[in-house]
């Protein structure tokens, strides 16, 4: 088949969530680049279905809120999160009950909400978002077949499945985005140890209307299922209509489960025969991972090509899309050619810190809730009766206690920062407490710039994306020699006077510089002797 040869800033391999919010950050900054992806960009078996805080800050940014809320998830189904035995004729433990998506409100430190859109839902909407840039070029049924990178750049050789066209691009950058088994990640040579498995696990998406009509208990967004054995599967409402994705968890022994198996386990799950249709099933491994290196000089891991957790959090995803916001103005400053040499590798220096934190944390949430498979559940709560009531009351409470901690995750969405990074100046001031389930705000260098109203509708979130924002919390403070040094070095900077004593508060310094990506890089009450030293650190020179 003959080959061409084409050239472009930046190639994305991998046309997931993540890729998509690769090409669509950079498509909004301006920068051309192409995806290609080897499926067609549907998607018949949605994993995340769970868009945190800080995606949904990142969709503000965008513009495509509206979008995300529209894309198709019922929003006015119940989300309660429901431990049980069976669907009907079970018992139900206990029950954490929260708003249906339509209902969710902001938390004081977010101007956003978290959203419910599984991935069917929620890959066409971000893609959209990437595609509507006429620099964007996203190629489906395309796929990497591997590259070589050289001190100008990275040639790679991309076939088209369905022609077999073989083309080779030319490109400066190359954004390793192709999923949990990377072809990029392969290629340069960074592994994926056995001993990352934790559990073989299969799914199964299946459709029945008039589902709650079948059963005894009330409707949910995720039922997590205790048998005698202890957590065996669990069950999503994945559209909130007539579609739910059934998974049995499985453990660490290689096991896929066939589509008659399957069938009877679901039907052991709802508690009674019923017709459903299967859509698909998915054998799936969960696996612990960081990869060791986030990449080289040109070509980076993103996503679950460089960290795969447990979903039992709903980290996955959201930890790529925060990924995929910091890589983005890093290669547009290397495109655009004011960022200097340190700024792509700090790549690696911020995100991987936070992925080790995100996929610990997801792991102990999986022990919590199978933590019922070496202490058994005590047999009495499977029994009918005045002792079996009460048996079940005292373990759905310890249970519901021990869930909190996967449900409540404020402080994984929000509360992560970036230490030691080359291209952040501390302040001196110490690390604050790692939280899980609460956020306090800080603008201590690395940390996400808080937020704070500055009129209806208009948080100081939204200042932020394009270019260093200069803030300024006092009219004293003298901001010039900074702005006039980041010109000097070609670096986008612009001034924001904000007049407001909790914005004053909440950033606790007379000027902070706040990143494309959102995150403080400086703070002070008065500039730094050395302005364009500064400066050098921030970008990376
Ligand atoms: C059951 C389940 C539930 C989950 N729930 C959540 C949740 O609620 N929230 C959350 O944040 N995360 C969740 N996750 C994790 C989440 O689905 C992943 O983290 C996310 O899909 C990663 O996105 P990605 O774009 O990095 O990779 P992927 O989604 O794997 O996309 C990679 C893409 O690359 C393409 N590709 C691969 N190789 C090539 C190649 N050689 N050439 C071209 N294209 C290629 C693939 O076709 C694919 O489209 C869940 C995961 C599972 C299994």
């Amino acid at each position: 088949m003959t080959s061409t040869t084409e050239k472009t800033p930046v190639l994305i391999a991998g046309g997931g969530p993540v890729g998509l919010a690769v090409a669509g950050d950079l498509g909004w900054r301006g920068i051309p680049c192409i995806v290609i992806e080897k499926g067609d960009g549907s998607v018949n078996q949605p994993k995340m279905d769970l868009l945190g805080l800080r995606t949904m800050e990142f969709c503000r940014r965008w513009g495509i809120v509206d979008w995300v809320e529209n894309a198709g998830y019922e929003r006015d189904h119940p989300q309660d999160c429901v431990y049980l035995s069976a669907l009907s004729g079970g018992f139900e433990f206990g029950r954490d009950f929260f708003p249906n998506p339509c209902d969710e409100v902001c938390p004081p430190q977010s101007p956003q909400h978290r959203e419910r859109q599984p991935q069917n839902f929620f890959d066409p909407v971000i893609a959209r978002f990437a595609r509507q840039f006429a620099h964007v070029d996203v190629r489906y049924h395309t796929e990497m077949l591997g590259f070589e990178e050289h001190a100008g750049g990275v040639r790679a050789e991309v076939r088209n499945i369905q022609s077999g066209k073989i083309t080779v691009i030319e490109a400066s950058y190359l954004a390793g985005c192709d999923g949990g088994g990377s072809v990029v990640r392969a290629k340069l040579g960074v592994k994926l140890p056995d001993s990352a498995v934790l559990t073989y696990t299969t799914n199964a998406i299946f459709r029945c209307a008039g589902f709650w009509k079948l059963v005894d208990k009330k409707p949910g967004y995720r039922f997590i299922f205790i048998g005698p054995e202890g957590t065996w599967a669990t069950i999503v409402a994945i559209n909130g209509r007539d579609e739910y994705r059934f998974s049995f968890v499985g453990d660490g022994n290689k096991r896929a489960l066939t589509e008659p198996e399957l069938r009877e386990a679901i039907k052991k799950a709802v508690g009674r025969d019923f017709d459903f249709e299967i859509l698909s099933t998915m054998p799936w491994i969960r696996r612990e991972y960081v990869a060791d290196s986030y990449g080289t000089e040109r070509v980076f891991l993103i996503g679950d090509a460089a960290h795969l957790n447990s979903p039992t959090g709903a980290f996955g995803m959201n930890t790529g899309m925060q990924d995929a916001v910091d890589i983005s103005w890093k290669l547009e400053a290397a495109v655009r050619g004011w960022g200097g040499p340190k700024l792509l590798q700090s790549y690696g220096a911020e995100r991987r810190p936070v992925a080790l934190r995100n996929v610990k944390e997801a792991t102990a949430n999986l022990k919590r809730m199978m933590s019922t498979r070496e202490k058994k559940p005590p047999k009495e709560i499977f029994e009918n009766g005045p002792a079996g009531d009460r048996a079940r009351e005292i373990f759905g409470a310890e249970y519901m206690d021990m869930m909190k901690q996967e449900w409540f995750t404020l402080g994984i969405h929000l509360g992560y920062w970036y230490e030691n990074s080359p291209v952040i100046v501390p302040d001196g001031t110490p690390q604050p407490p790692d939280e899980v389930m609460t956020y306090t705000q800080t603008a201590r260098p690395g940390s996400r710039a808080p937020h704070v109203w500055l009129a209806p509708g208009k948080s100081t979130l939204d200042l932020f994306g394009k270019g260093f924002v200069l803030l300024r919390f006092s009219t004293e403070a003298d901001a010039n020699p900074m702005l006039v040094a980041a010109k000097a070095k070609g670096v986008p900077m612009h001034l924001e006077d904000i007049n407001q004593p909790d914005a004053a508060t909440a950033y606790g310094r007379k000027l902070v510089i706040v990143r494309p990506d959102g995150h403080v890089a400086w703070r002070g009450d008065h500039l730094p002797p050395d302005c364009a030293a500064t400066i050098d650190i921030l970008r990376g020179a």
